[in-house]
């Protein structure tokens, strides 16, 4: 268990801007929406997360550069971890925070042929962030 604690670690999901993010209820169209301190809405997954960083910041997933809270631009947008041309979906898991210079350098490529390592420590990240989320159901 201490090892998937610490590869649960790894994922983004425990820093800013997620940990600001809280999940509120399934919508009737059965799609998760959420919550952001500091923002009284319930919002879908894309929404929650553009809130949660500009209320928050948030540092860049590739290269860690801390980004101020500030409004999505060029300099500091969203991008999906599973490309959407690749039929990458809008869950949060999926979605990540990237400087300009990454998510141009990035733009189509899946994770693991942008940066191996990350994109492996992502992906067991989420494995192990899957079967807790399945055990806390069967539980
Ligand atoms: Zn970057």
């Amino acid at each position: 268990m201490a090892k998937l604690e610490a590869i649960v670690a790894a994922h983004p999901i425990n820093r800013k801007p997620y940990h600001c993010i809280r999940f509120a209820r399934l919508s009737s169209h059965r799609k998760p929406l959420y919550t952001v301190t500091g923002d009284e809405r319930e919002l879908g997954a894309l929404s929650a997360l553009k809130a949660a960083f500009e209320l928050h910041g948030g540092h860049c997933f590739h290269c860690r550069k801390w980004l101020a809270p500030q409004k999505l631009s060029q300099a500091a947008n969203r991008d999906h971890i599973h490309p959407k041309s690749d039929g990458g979906e809008d869950y949060l898991h999926n979605l990540v925070i990237t400087c300009g210079t990454c998510n141009r350098s990035k733009a189509a490529k899946n994770i693991v042929d942008f940066q191996v390592e990350r994109g492996k420590d992502y992906l067991k990240a989420l494995d192990a962030h899957i079967a807790r989320c399945i055990e806390a159901m069967t539980d």
